[in-house]
């Protein structure tokens, strides 16, 4: 009897050795998580995880946003002897004609179970002479095929006429928790997905200026949050306002300083809700030169505020790839929509490039600004995004 699943198989992940069973759990229950409502039922074997839902299409879209996972490819499963397995692939190939038109393939077998009395070039020459002859005015190319056949034979026999390629990287909550700083724009989602990429659970921090920043950019940085965290089990979204602590800079300070001062309020801000919340490191979204205010210089002098590491998974990249990254993560239609930024509605036409803490410290001993941000801190909004 043919069954149909859907085959998941992990890249990075089948290296590890011993912790193995480690990222095999934490998979399990990313993909539990993410079908939760068709009922899956998973079976691991060999660095693959067999999958059995009720809709498998909508799976293999939800399997899509899964970190961990190499490849994704719906199964027709069956008895492990040949005459299933013929019967097995000529399912396998009518449902991929239905899918899109081929007229070349060839057959691949893999025999995880060696007592299996053919050898797996045998596997391919027969089934794909069984193909041959059923009429479908196929043709073999070895060489240069539209499709390939997969045969895999373990304890039950397997056959998959496509293959999806999937996310790779390690499953989300493999690596730790962090606290990313999401604002609105382009940058900070995709450094939030590409933390969570690393096995990182991502939860989010966004500073908004109310009065000065509206309802709706807030609605909107919200909006974006729920988008990144189609990646990942569960997320939580912190608030705050950062309005004080922006009056007393531009009160009392430099106004070259101002982007500056800012970023180390909020860097000093989000790091104390991530110690509050027992997540170890913080993620940005800067990026090396894209502006003014993003230089070595500058990163170092906000650096110096926490013990906890900020990562900016950015860094190198151009502003080009960041934008392609942004429309494969599908957060890109949210950034572009239009918003205030509260940093933006507090800035200098030209910040320090190049300033040094000694000078920073001494900006910062013009206002009070470890009572301001108790105040801020004390005000903190939370929200549960999934
Ligand atoms: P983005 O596109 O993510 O807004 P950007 O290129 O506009 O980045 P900046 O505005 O300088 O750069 O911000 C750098 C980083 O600081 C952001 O990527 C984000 O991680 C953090 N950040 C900036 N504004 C906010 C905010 N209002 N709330 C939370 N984090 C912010
Ligand atoms: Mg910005």
């Amino acid at each position: 009897m043919i069954k149909k699943c859907v085959s998941v198989s992990y890249g990075e992940m089948a290296l590890k050795k011993e912790n193995k069973p480690f990222f095999e759990r934490e998979l399990r229950k990313n993909i539990k998580t993410a079908l939760s409502d068709l009922n899956p039922d998973l079976h691991f074997d060999q660095s693959k995880v067999f999958i059995y839902t009720e809709d498998n299409a909508i799976a293999i879209k939800r399997l899509q946003k899964v970190f961990g996972i190499s490849y994704i490819a719906p199964q027709f499963e069956t008895e492990a002897d040949m005459n299933s397995i013929y019967e097995a692939a000529i399912e396998a190939v009518k449902f991929e004609l239905a899918r899109e038109p081929f007229s070349t393939f060839k057959v691949e077998s893999k025999r995880a179970d060696k007592s299996f009395t053919f050898k797996s070039p045998e596997i391919s020459r027969m089934v794909g002479g069984e193909i041959l002859k059923a009429g479908f005015g196929l043709k073999v190319d070895v060489a240069n095929p539209e499709r390939i056949i997969r045969v895999d034979v373990r304890k039950k026999a397997y056959v998959s006429s496509g293959r999806i390629k999937a996310l790779g990287g390690m499953p989300v909550g493999s690596n730790g928790r962090v606290l990313s700083l999401l604002s609105g724009g382009i940058d900070s989602p995709v450094s939030s997905i590409l933390a969570m990429k690393r096995g990182l659970q991502v939860d989010y921090i966004h500073f908004h200026s109310y009065p000065f920043t509206s309802k709706r950019s807030f609605e909107k940085t919200k909006e974006l949050a729920e988008i990144c965290s189609e990646y990942e089990p569960y997320a939580m979204l912190f608030s705050l306002n950062l309005f004080p602590i922006q009056e007393a800079i531009t009160k009392n300070c430099d106004i070259r300083f101002t982007t500056l001062l800012q970023r180390r309020s909020m860097t000093r801000l989000a790091a104390r809700v991530a110690k509050a919340n027992e997540r170890t490191a913080l993620v940005t979204g800067e990026n090396l030169g894209q502006v003014a205010s993003q230089t070595l210089a500058g990163m170092s002098v906000v650096d110096k505020i926490t013990d906890l590491i900020i990562l900016r998974p950015l860094i190198t990249y151009d502003k080009t790839e960041i934008i392609d990254l942004a429309r494969k993560f599908r957060t890109y239609d949210k950034s572009i929509e239009p918003y205030e930024d509260c940093c933006t509605v507090f800035v200098a036409k030209h910040p320090k490039t190049n300033p040094t803490l000694m000078q920073v410290l001494a900006e910062e001993e013009k206002m009070p600004y470890e009572e301001l941000e108790d105040e801020i801190f004390n005000k903190l909004e939370y929200f549960k995004i999934k």
